[in-house]
């Protein structure tokens, strides 16, 4: 008997895919829907939808008429519509804790890429130019720094793990405000959103996208911030206002940034922010690791399995009245 369709919706490459066969130790049927010429027919067969960052929209839902399982391979479920799922009663999981280690890295990757200049120095020594001592009083350590993590989830834990680990004072920002012990534990304190975006050196944000969130740094924000400050966003575009930071920084409001996520992806060329030394740019790469995939493919098979077996998914993120089971 030929085992469940599996279906990946989302842009693709050879690695990928092997990584995903895998880690298919149950060997269902796995399909790339970007292989497919009549993708009409593969969305109408599939019974798991597997997908990254790619949209699943409500015309994909109506078409994969006899899914029961919308698989992200991230966190954020932002580029699902989730409502509609709930609508058809689809479930929508997600595979948390796969990448906040990832992400972590990254974001302590870009501060001491920003504040050693590293992109600079690296384009410039390629170049033939030798600057040994002119950039000195413009890099800095973190040693000593005050660190702001907005959004105290997975991803803004291990960055406070690791962030400690270089010296500095760390703070953070969450609707929901941890326990005593979490706290004791990291070695963190509390602050209001207001407070953090004040104090805080490094600002790095690990929030979703959400109606909330969305613009959550504007103008007003980048006008309390101080002068030195840098901004490191490795959570969603749209969270950032990238206009007013632009203005912001041209203005000399705050010292610089990284933006791993962009309000629209791939960013467009034109992009005023690309066009900055003080501002690192890389393509939406926060879970970009082989470690990352190997985590978020057993999760996600993990998954399939159970509801195979009759089980209820794990990690569901919408509201859902009832769960096709086998
Ligand atoms: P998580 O769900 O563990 O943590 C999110 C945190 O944000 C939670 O603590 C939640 O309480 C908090 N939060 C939600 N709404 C808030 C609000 N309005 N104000 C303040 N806090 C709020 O998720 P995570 O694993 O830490 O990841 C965070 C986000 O990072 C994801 O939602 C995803 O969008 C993004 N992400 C990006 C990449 C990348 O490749 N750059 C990779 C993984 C995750």
């Amino acid at each position: 008997m030929e085992k469940s369709n599996v279906l990946y919706v989302g842009e693709i490459f050879n690695e990928l895919k092997e990584i995903v066969n895998f880690y298919n130790e149950d060997n269902f049927n796995i399909n790339f829907l970007e292989d497919k010429e009549d993708k009409k027919k593969a969305l109408e067969e599939a019974k798991y939808l597997l997908t990254g960052n790619d949209k699943i929209t409500e015309d994909i839902m109506n078409a994969a008429r006899n899914a029961v399982l919308i698989q992200n391979t991230g966190v954020g479920c932002d580029n699902i519509n989730l409502d509609y799922a709930s609508k058809k009663n689809i479930p929508v999981a997600n595979a948390p804790k796969s990448n906040s280690i990832a992400v972590a890295e990254l974001t302590i990757g870009l501060i001491l890429a920003l504040y050693r200049k590293i992109i600079y120095f690296n384009k410039t020594t390629k170049a033939g130019e030798w600057h040994m001592w002119n950039l000195r009083p413009d890099c800095f350590e973190l040693n000593e720094k005050k660190h702001g993590i907005i959004g105290f989830g997975e991803a803004g834990k291990q960055v406070a793990v690791r962030s400690k680990a270089f010296g500095t004072t760390v703070f953070y920002y969450d609707k929901f405000k941890a326990t005593k012990e979490e706290e004791e534990k990291l070695g963190v304190s509390y602050l209001s959103f207001e407070e953090i975006i004040k104090t805080s050196d490094i600002l790095s944000i690990h929030v979703p996208l959400l109606p909330e969130t969305k613009n959550l740094l504007e103008a007003r924000e980048f006008k309390l911030m101080k002068k030195n400050a840098i901004i490191i966003n490795v959570s969603r575009g749209g969270i950032v206002n990238e206009k007013e930071m632009y203005d912001s920084l041209i203005a000399g409001e705050f010292a610089g940034g990284a933006l791993d996520v962009w309000g629209e992806e791939p960013v467009k060329k034109d992009n005023p922010l690309l066009t900055l030394e003080q501002v690192i740019s890389t393509p939406h790469i926060g879970a970009g690791t082989l470690d990352t995939m190997k985590r978020v493919y057993q999760i996600c098979f993990e998954n399939i399995k159970r509801m195979e077996k009759g089980k209820r998914p794990q990690h569901v993120v919408n509201e859902v009245e009832t769960i096709a089971l086998s």
